[in-house]
């Protein structure tokens, strides 16, 4: 599903990623660990194609990701792979409904679409009752299942997740990782970096990374 290749990825002198490989197989669902600075979004980012590596290869779905123009990169990013993070990144004063129909807005589909596809993400994620509900005037669990709606309504073969728990207490965190698991169970693959060891021992594959450096688990 995705690749990174001897990976490095440099901030003028700070070495972000020194020569990383790993792989992520369709499916899979991967914890990310290690300490605060050791490359760990970074690397989500790279695989996620927001970032590009400074040098090394970048496949996704068969893709090398270098030799893609911004415009087919975006495509795929807008076809293949699902981003939530540890803000939420909700537009502020927009419906849920709206919030996840906008995740919607490359591909194109018309209003009303999107906004019936944005419906069905969100009874997925157990919030059929809030969808005119703004971020406001939600709780921190309900605005991150908003923001796992919007990264999935457009069923992503890959879902990129940093630290998606990071501003919950631990009853929330939970419930949203159990909505990645069972999202992961639906067959889309599902990698989420974590501070939380419980949490990422109780995921069925580990990636340590140190320093720029993938230390356990890369497998690749
Ligand atoms: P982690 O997610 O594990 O905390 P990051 O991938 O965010 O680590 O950061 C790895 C290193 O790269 C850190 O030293 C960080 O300060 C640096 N870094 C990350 N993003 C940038 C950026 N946009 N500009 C400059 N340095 C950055
Ligand atoms: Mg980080």
């Amino acid at each position: 599903m995705a690749e990174l290749h001897d990976v490095s990825k440099a901030y003028g002198e700070i070495a972000a990623l020194r020569g990383v490989s790993m792989g992520i197989d369709h499916g899979e669902l991967v914890g990310i660990v290690g300490p605060s600075g050791s490359g760990k979004s970074t690397m989500l980012n790279t695989i996620g194609t927001l970032d590009r590596p400074t040098s090394g290869t970048v496949t996704i779905a068969g893709h090398d990701v270098l030799t893609l123009t911004d415009r087919r990169l975006s495509a795929l990013r807008a076809h293949l792979i699902g981003f939530v993070f540890q803000q939420f990144h909700l537009a502020a004063g927009v419906s849920a409904l709206d919030n996840v129909a906008d995740g919607l807005l490359y591909a194109g589909p018309p209003l009303r679409e999107r906004r019936l596809r944005a419906l069905e993400a969100l009874e997925r994620v157990g919030l059929g009752h809030r969808l005119g509900h703004r971020p406001h005037e939600l709780s921190g669990g309900e605005r991150q299942r908003v923001a796992i709606a919007r990264a999935v309504v457009g069923d992503p073969r890959l879902l990129l997740a940093d630290e998606p728990t990071g501003n919950l207490d631990s009853r929330s965190g939970a419930g949203v990782m159990d909505l990645l698991r069972e999202l992961n169970a639906g067959g889309t693959a599902v990698v989420v970096i974590t501070h939380d060891r419980a949490i990422a021992a109780s995921l069925p594959r580990q990636v340590e990374m140190l320093d720029g450096h993938v230390v356990d688990g890369g497998r690749a």
